[in-house]
């Protein structure tokens, strides 16, 4: 709160050159933090990547598709429209978003409706039809889990599709989603700057460890960033590396605060029993034969909407794919207060309308 009051400016990024000097404690604090993320959690090695607390996931995902159309057009001479973005079609409307925004490009490949994956031979097509039609240059986002399924792409198989088709190409991860839960539940692939293909990692503080909103988290390997160096930003001390202008300083305050207060052990023990919540679910669904799809390192279970009744979704808000009527999924996201008491009365009442749905057929046979 006193920083609230006391208001520092974070304009610019603190990872590198100079920064306005009126703020240097709270700046070390967000460098304390990014370190954290960074390092700890990201397997960065110390002192080899860049990164800003950003306005959120979105910013944070704009910030990396600028860095590398910026990339290839600095050091490649690459011109806008030989460069397109490639992200699956379950990616957060952050992409497309920037996307226009950049005059660039994006492919979005279809996703198997079962396990939200994609196919290697269908990407080998996509990729193929776009280096036909002129494309040279590909800006990968890979989702370390997607926001309506929770799926997580494997960042190698765009690193093996591109790297065997010739083309030059860099790898995002939008973890706005899954970047506090995905790490810490240990799926088979890690997704990490320990993988040499992978630059750059977005993830969210005001997801999973609800920090107030305005607390996205952006980092990339030293040497990138530079890519958007705004040299009109005079007068701010330091340079202007980010796509946002001035910010507060207390959003990387509170994002410290949580991580410090948690610690490593008590976070991977909130996600254990958020993952175990989770699991008993999908149990209970299994048991009631409701078809869902749930990544088994992630938190979100998204039902086929067809075997839940309308009254039940609207009675327990849950979420559907598209607010229009032709909807196909449901999904339920676990969260600290998503408890089972919450979750059993959502199946109870599952129960009771498959009871009735099975008595009105037996009487009507
Ligand atoms: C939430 C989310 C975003 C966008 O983040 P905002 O913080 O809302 O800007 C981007 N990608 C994914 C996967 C998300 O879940």
């Amino acid at each position: 709160m006193r920083t609230y009051v006391a208001n520092p400016n974070h304009i610019g990024c603190h990872t590198l050159g100079k920064s306005e000097g009126a703020f240097r404690g709270t700046h070390e604090l967000e460098k304390e933090l990014l370190n954290v993320l960074a390092v700890d959690i990201f397997k960065s090695e110390p002192d080899a990547f860049d990164g800003y607390v950003a306005t959120g996931g979105t910013e944070a995902n704009i910030q990396a598709l600028w860095i590398y159309r910026n990339h290839f057009v600095n050091k490649l001479e690459a011109s806008f429209s030989e460069i397109s973005i490639v992200a699956s079609e379950d990616t957060h409307y952050s992409i497309p978003k920037g996307a226009n925004l950049l005059g660039i490009d994006l492919i979005a490949v279809p996703v198997d409706f079962e396990t939200r994956i994609i196919d290697k031979k269908v990407l080998i097509n996509y990729v193929t039809t776009a280096k036909e039609n002129g494309k040279k240059y590909f800006i990968v986002v890979s989702n370390m889990a997607t926001t309506m399924f929770g799926s997580v792409d494997d960042p190698n198989l765009f690193a093996t599709v591109l790297t065997d088709l010739k083309v030059d190409f860099k790898i995002h991860i939008d973890g706005a989603f899954g970047g506090f839960i995905y790490p810490f539940s240990k799926g088979e692939i890690s997704i990490d700057f320990d993988n040499q293909h992978i630059d750059s990692i977005a993830i969210d503080a005001h997801k999973m460890p609800q920090a107030p909103y305005g607390t996205g988290i952006f980092m990339c390997r030293k040497n990138l960033i530079e890519n958007v160096l705004t040299k009109e930003a005079h007068y701010v001390n330091g340079m202007d590396l980010t796509l946002c202008g001035s910010r507060s300083g207390a959003n990387a305050l509170a994002v410290w605060m949580i991580l410090f207060s948690y610690g490593p052990h008590k976070w991977f023990e909130k996600i254990s029993i958020i993952l175990m919540r989770t699991k008993w679910l999908c149990e209970q669904l299994d048991a009631l034969k409701i078809g869902y799809y749930r990544h088994a390192n992630m938190n979100i279970v998204t039902m086929k909407s067809k075997g839940i009744p309308k009254e039940i979704a609207k009675k327990f808000d849950l979420v559907p794919d598209t607010h229009n009527s032709n909807h196909t999924w449901y999904k339920i996201v676990l969260m600290d207060h998503v408890e089972l008491d919450h979750l059993e009365q959502f199946i109870n009442a599952l129960k009771q309308s498959q009871l009735v749905q099975t008595h009105l057929l037996r009487s009507f046979l």
